[in-house]
C-alpha cells in the first residue's frame, strides 16, 4: 500500500523559492571580480534566476542539455546554476584550475552548448575556442560596462543577455531524479570522469549537510565557502545556505588570508568552509598581523587532510574544526567531524586525537572497510580496508561510460584506505595508491606528512615511497620550507622521532621550493613520483 502524502518532488527550484519566501531578504554578499563588495539577497536572486532560465530558453537551450560554468563563487554564479536548472538544464563546473587541454577535453565530452565565464577567463576561453565547437555562445558573467572586447562565438555580458527578458517564468516540473550537475573528477591518471548529480542527490545531501553535526546552518547563520563553486557542487554551501536561510557571503577569486580575515570580520561569518592550504594561508596571515577571527564559531576543513597542527592552531583561537572527508562521486561529503555526546567532554590531546580523523557519516551515507577479499572488516580503529560507500547523493555510474563501479552490495570503492572506530570515526590512512608498503607492513603518507608540518620551519610535506632493495619500499620526505627558514634534514627527522613507530622514520628527506599540486589543490604525487624516479636512498 503506498502512502497518501503528496508528491513533491525534491527539486532545486523548490530551495530557492524557500530562500525567497522564508528569508528573501537575507543577504548573499560577494567580493565582486570588479572590486568592489557587493550585495543582493534571496529574492533578488530568484527573481534573476528566473531571467537566466527565460533566457535560455529563449537560446534553445533545452531539458538536459548541459551549459558550462567557468567561474568563482559569485552572485552571478548562484543565479546561473539556479537559472540553468530552473530550466531543466545541467550546470557543468569547469575548473579553471585544469590544464587548458583538459578544459577543452571535458567541454566536449560534456557536449556543452552554452559557456558562462567570468571576463577573467576569456582569454583562456579564447585560446581554446577553436577546439570548441559544441559551444554555440559565450556568456560573460559581468556587466556591459566591464565587457572585454572579445572574438568568442555570440558573446553578450550576463546583464544584457537577461536584460531582454522579463522573467515572467514557470521553473521547470521535471522528475526529481533529473540530472542537475555535473563535476568531472581532477583525473590525474587518464581522462577526467563525469559525476552527475539529480536533483534529489543534491536536495538530499544539502539537507543532510545543512544539519547540526555538519555544517549547522541557521538563520541566523552566515557561511562563508572559501571552496569553490567548481569544487565538488561547494561542498552543498550553494543549496544549504539558501534552504535555511543562512547569510552566503562568496569570496570572488580573493582566497588569500587578508582577504578572507576581512570578509569574515566585516559580514560577521559564523562558518567558513576550505581545504587545508586556504586555512594555512589564513593561519599566516592571522599570525603576521596578530589578528583574531570574532565571529567564527566553526571552520569545516576537508579535501586533503588536516595536519594536527591546523586543527590545534584554530581550536586555541576558540575555533571548533570540524574535520570533513568526501570525494567528488560523494556530491562531495562523506563524513563530518562534529564530536559525539561520549566524545564531547574530552579535553587536551585526547580531543585533538579525535578531530583529526575525519568525522563519521551524515544519515543518507553508509559506509563499510573491506579486507584484501572483499570481507568486511570490524569497525575497532586499527583494522584498515578500502573504503566503500553507498548512499543517496552517491555516484552509481560515470557520464558517458559504461564501466560498472559499484560492487555486489551496491557499494563504490572510493580508493580511500581507512579504519573506522567503535564510534564511527573514520580515519583516512591514504589513497590506496599512495600507501607505502615495507617489508610487507603499511605506512602511511598522510600521518608521516602531518606530522612533518607541525615542524614550526617547515610550510609544505610529501612522503612518497622509494624502492628499496631490502624492504621494497622506503619513506621519502619532500618539505617546502616556510620563507626564511632553512630546516635541517636531521632536525626534522629528529623532531618525528619517537612520534611514530621507527620503522616509519623516512629514509631521507629532501628539501625543494614547491611542490606539484593538482586541480582542486591536492598534492600530485604521481608527478612527484616522477620528479624522484632516480632518487636512491643512502642505505640502498
Ligand atoms: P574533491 O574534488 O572533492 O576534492 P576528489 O574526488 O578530487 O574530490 O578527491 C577526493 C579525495 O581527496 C578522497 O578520495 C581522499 O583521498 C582525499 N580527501 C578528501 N578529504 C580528505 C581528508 N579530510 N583527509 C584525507 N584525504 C581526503
Amino acid at each position: 500500500m503506498l502512502g497518501l502524502m503528496q508528491d513533491w518532488p525534491l527539486l532545486i527550484s523548490k530551495i530557492i523559492d524557500y530562500g525567497a519566501c522564508q528569508h528573501g531578504s537575507r543577504e548573499v554578499v560577494t567580493r565582486s571580480l570588479e572590486g568592489p563588495v557587493h550585495r543582493t539577497d534571496y529574492a533578488a536572486i530568484r527573481a534573476r534566476a528566473l531571467r537566466v532560465a527565460q533566457r535560455l530558453q529563449r537560446d534553445g537551450i533545452a531539458p538536459g542539455d548541459r551549459v558550462a560554468t567557468l567561474a568563482w563563487n559569485t552572485w552571478r554564479h548562484l543565479e546561473a546554476w539556479y537559472g540553468i536548472t530552473g530550466a531543466g538544464a545541467i550546470y557543468h563546473t569547469v575548473n579553471p584550475r585544469l590544464f587548458p587541454e583538459q578544459i577543452a577535453w571535458i567541454i566536449n565530452h560534456a557536449q556543452d552548448r552554452m559557456v558562462l565565464a567570468d571576463a577573467s577567463f576569456v582569454a583562456l576561453l579564447e585560446a581554446l575556442a577553436d577546439k570548441l565547437g559544441c559551444v554555440e555562445r559565450y556568456v560573460v558573467l559581468t556587466d556591459g560596462a566591464h565587457m572585454p572586447a572579445t572574438r568568442l562565438r555570440n558573446a553578450v555580458s550576463f546583464e544584457d543577455w537577461i536584460g531582454e527578458v522579463d522573467g515572467d517564468f514557470r521553473w521547470l516540473d521535471l522528475d526529481e531524479r533529473s540530472a542537475a550537475g555535473l563535476c568531472y573528477t581532477s583525473g590525474t591518471t587518464g581522462h577526467p570522469k563525469g559525476v552527475l548529480y539529480s536533483h534529489r542527490s543534491n536536495v538530499l545531501h544539502s539537507m543532510a549537510m545543512a544539519a547540526p553535526d555538519a555544517l549547522g546552518l541557521a538563520s541566523r547563520s552566515a557561511i562563508l565557502p572559501v571552496v569553490p563553486m567548481f569544487h565538488a557542487n561547494s561542498w552543498s554551501i550553494a543549496f544549504s545556505a539558501p534552504m535555511t536561510g543562512a547569510k552566503l557571503v562568496l569570496p570572488g577569486a580573493r582566497l588569500d588570508g587578508a582577504a578572507i580575515f576581512e570578509l569574515i570580520e566585516t559580514e560577521g561569518v559564523t562558518c567558513a568552509a576550505g581545504v587545508p592550504t586556504v586555512w594555512a594561508m589564513l593561519l599566516r596571515y592571522l599570525d603576521e598581523a596578530r589578528a583574531r577571527p570574532s565571529s567564527l564559531q566553526r571552520l569545516i576543513v576537508g579535501g586533503a587532510a588536516a595536519p594536527r597542527s591546523m586543527i590545534e592552531q584554530f581550536e586555541r583561537l576558540g575555533i571548533e574544526v570540524f574535520h570533513a572527508w568526501g570525494m567528488t562521486e560523494m556530491s562531495p561529503v562523506g563524513s563530518i567531524g562534529s564530536l559525539k555526546p561520549a566524545l564531547g567532554a574530552l579535553e587536551g590531546d585526547a580531543r585533538i586525537d579525535v578531530k583529526c580523523k575525519q568525522g563519521f557519516a551524515p544519515f543518507s551515507v553508509e559506509m563499510k572497510i573491506t579486507g584484501e577479499q572483499g570481507e568486511r572488516l570490524p569497525w575497532d580503529g586499527k583494522s584498515y580496508g578500502r573504503l566503500k560507500v553507498a548512499g543517496a547523493a552517491v555516484a552509481r555510474a560515470y557520464f558517458r561510460d559504461a564501466t560498472p563501479i559499484l560492487d555486489d552490495e551496491g557499494y563504490f570503492d572510493t580508493g580511500d584506505v581507512a579504519t573506522i572506530d567503535a564510534n564511527g570515526y573514520v580515519q583516512i590512512t591514504d589513497r590506496s595508491k599512495d600507501m607505502i608498503k615495507s617489508g610487507g607492513e603499511w605506512i602511511s603518507s598522510i600521518e608521516l606528512e602531518n606530522l612533518a608540518v607541525g615542524h614550526p620551519d617547515v610550510a609544505e610535506a610529501a612522503v612518497i615511497g622509494i624502492a628499496h632493495p631490502k624492504w621494497g619500499e622506503r619513506p621519502l620526505l619532500v618539505v617546502v620550507p616556510k620563507p626564511d627558514c632553512r630546516p635541517r634534514p636531521e632536525a626534522i627527522l629528529a623532531f618525528m622521532s619517537g612520534k611514530i613507530a621507527h620503522w616509519w622514520l623516512p629514509d631521507a628527506v629532501s628539501i625543494v621550493s614547491e611542490l606539484p599540486h593538482t586541480a582542486t589543490g591536492k598534492l600530485n604525487k604521481v608527478k612527484l613520483r616522477e620528479l624522484f624516479r632516480e632518487q636512491r636512498l643512502p642505505a640502498a
